[in-house]
């Protein structure tokens, strides 16, 4: 039968017909329901998943907007707003999100990464309520590891009045990106426009500095995690592989930026990359693991929750979210 809106509202009647009364309700409903205000308020941002025995909670703070002009060093704008429009998403913005790890090993917490803490844009800083609405408390946390010193990872670790956040934990951080970022030298050296972030760094790590584990590429930093030298984006930036029985997830930190970008066209170089080059050959190299493996993987800044799979697709990659479950 061929469809056309006659055969669909005659259908639509006949569907109708046996119940014999009016068809819509012909009373108001007793209350009105108001919208319920701004798209940053949904049901609170976290996602359970288990990776063999290791319970991992996704937790997000929230987003922030990216004007696409300059984002992408290596492409034309209209380039991008090309990649944009096939993932059909915004033509002039890119929503990127922050999404935090919390892994539970029979009651003793690691966070892998903080968030923005209260540094952030008016769209982020919602990484404390999404924490506490998951079950946890900060101070319940043994140890935060750091993937790299960027603001939106480690800004959560410290309020902007000085009060550290997780009383309890030691802090991991990589050591390359300790000696990369605590160099008064290179901190003098460095453009204007960059000792920001230098001046960030000593904010947050500054009051703990002999306390701050440092880490090594290729080490189980905690049971079942081990980091793998991602290079590029930041010197010591650092991706991990979490394994637990038959069960593993490939960290993949700033390894990319949104997916649909940077998986998609994984030559591209995000303005944030300080090396491109490196950043490009670190991050073939952990896509093409990630897909010949098969292997789950989840991206800090990928939509939430940020877990998925990585397929191959003409001379890049493709993003392919894990499917929602209700079960953990
Ligand atoms: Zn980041």
């Amino acid at each position: 039968m061929t469809i056309t809106r006659r055969t669909i509202i005659a259908g639509t009647a006949l569907a109708a017909a046996p119940l014999g009364g009016p068809v819509l309700a012909q009373t108001a409903p007793s209350s009105p329901a108001p919208a319920q205000g701004s798209a940053s308020r949904q049901a609170p941002g976290f996602y359970r998943y288990k990776v063999g025995d290791i319970e991992v909670t996704a937790v997000n703070d929230g987003f922030a907007q990216r004007p696409l002009e300059g984002f992408v060093r290596n492409a034309e704008l209209s380039q991008v707003q090309q990649a944009m429009q096939e993932a059909f998403l915004p033509a002039n913005a890119l929503p990127i999100t922050f999404n935090t790890l919390v892994l539970n090993q029979g009651g003793r917490l690691t966070l892998i990464d903080t968030g923005n803490g209260d540094m952030g844009a008016p769209t982020t800083g919602r990484w404390m309520a999404n924490f506490r609405a998951a079950g946890f408390d900060p101070a319940q946390v043994s140890t935060v590891v750091i993937s790299h010193f960027h603001g939106d990872h480690i800004n959560g670790l410290r309020l902007k009045d000085g009060t550290a956040v997780f009383p309890n934990a030691e802090v991991m951080v990589p050591a390359a990106e300790w000696a990369f970022w605590m160099d008064d030298a290179r901190m003098n050296q460095a453009p204007e426009g960059m000792k920001g972030a230098f001046q960030g760094v000593r904010r947050v790590f500054g009051p703990i500095a002999g306390a701050v584990k440092r880490y090594d590429a290729d080490k189980e930093i905690v049971p079942g995690l081990t980091s793998i030298a991602a290079p590029g984006h930041t010197p010591g930036h650092t991706a991990y592989m979490l394994s637990s029985g038959s069960g593993k997830l490939m960290i993949m930190s700033d390894t990319t930026n949104h997916p649909a970008l940077f998986v998609r066209n994984p030559d591209w170089a995000a303005v944030f990359d300080m090396d491109a080059d490196q950043a490009r050959a670190t991050r073939r190299r952990l896509l093409d693991m990630a897909a010949s493996e098969r292997a789950q993987v989840a991206f800090y800044h990928a939509p939430f929750p940020a877990t998925g799979h990585i397929a191959k697709d003409g001379n890049g990659f493709r993003f392919v979210p894990m499917q929602w479950s209700p079960a953990v």
